[in-house]
């Protein structure tokens, strides 16, 4: 999707701005004890007290407003009054807000895309890391992603964070264009594979880099969503939503208290 119209950049930038909201609230509140359930309940409320709608409910029958992936789950975990977080885990929050405009009578959706993986209660410093490394490559993607630069100069910039970690870097998915179906075109590897795909100003695109303690293979578990890793090893996962400018691109997820470095 190519915006141009500052009317639906300003849609945009509202679901980005709930989602962002939204995200900080619910990873804020994650605790011991606490079940992924309760979180989901939570972000539900408060996407729908804003008037807006849970992009993920119902979106290829997803069943939540939120994927939650504890420890070796990678993505697309769902919520469970059973799954109670425990200390040393961590905790990847993914969610979507849309904001829905008529337009000839048909809904149009204006869609924020952004998750971040969360200590609960203490993690190991090891475990620490992976979490600062795989932010700081979602940080060195999104420096990377100027109007008319190239797919490949962000997944270039997340795989040399990754290698540097020596961490395994999930190939099976990643960023993607953002339209009023949710994902589009293109789809954006967290590693170099030679695109010469350009960013053009207008374009939403989220970038969505997926870090393993061990090797990058997953695999997806018999409920049909949950993707874990093959060795069991943890993953973290952290995304924004951005407006690709002339420069330097607008993230429009930004959580209220988050500081980019
Ligand atoms: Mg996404």
């Amino acid at each position: 999707m190519i915006l141009t119209k500052d009317e639906d950049i300003d849609l945009i930038r509202q679901a980005g701005k709930l989602a962002g909201e939204v995200l900080e609230l619910i990873s804020k509140a994650a605790k011991p004890g606490m079940s992924t359930w309760e979180l989901d309940v939570m972000a539900e409320k408060a996407i729908r007290d804003a008037g807006h709608i849970p992009t993920f409910k119902g979106y290829r029958k997803f069943p939540n407003t939120v994927c939650t992936s504890v420890n070796e789950e990678v993505v697309h975990g769902i919520p469970n009054k059973k799954k109670v977080l425990k200390d040393g885990d961590i905790l990847s929050l993914d969610i979507g807000v849309s904001v829905r405009k008529m337009i000839d009578g048909k809904p149009f959706d204006f869609i924020g895309d952004t998750a971040i993986t969360v200590p609960i209660g203490k993690v190991t410093d090891r475990v620490q890391r992976l979490l600062d490394a795989t932010q700081a490559s979602l940080y060195a993607g999104i420096k990377a992603a100027l109007g008319g630069a190239t797919l490949d100069d962000i997944g270039g910039a997340i795989e040399d964070v990754g290698n540097a970690g020596a961490y395994g870097i999930v190939r099976d998915y990643g960023g993607h264009g953002i339209g009023p179906q949710y994902h589009e075109d293109p789809f954006i590897f967290n590693y170099r594979t030679g695109s010469k795909t350009k960013l053009k100003p207008g374009m939403v695109i989220a970038i969505e880099p997926m870090f393993n303690q061990g090797g990058h293979k997953v695999r997806t578990k018999s409920d049909g969503w949950t993707v874990v890793t093959q060795d069991y090893r943890p993953s973290a996962h952290f995304e924004h939503s951005l407006l690709i400018t002339e420069g330097e691109p607008e993230i429009l997820t930004k959580r209220p208290s988050e500081v980019i470095s």
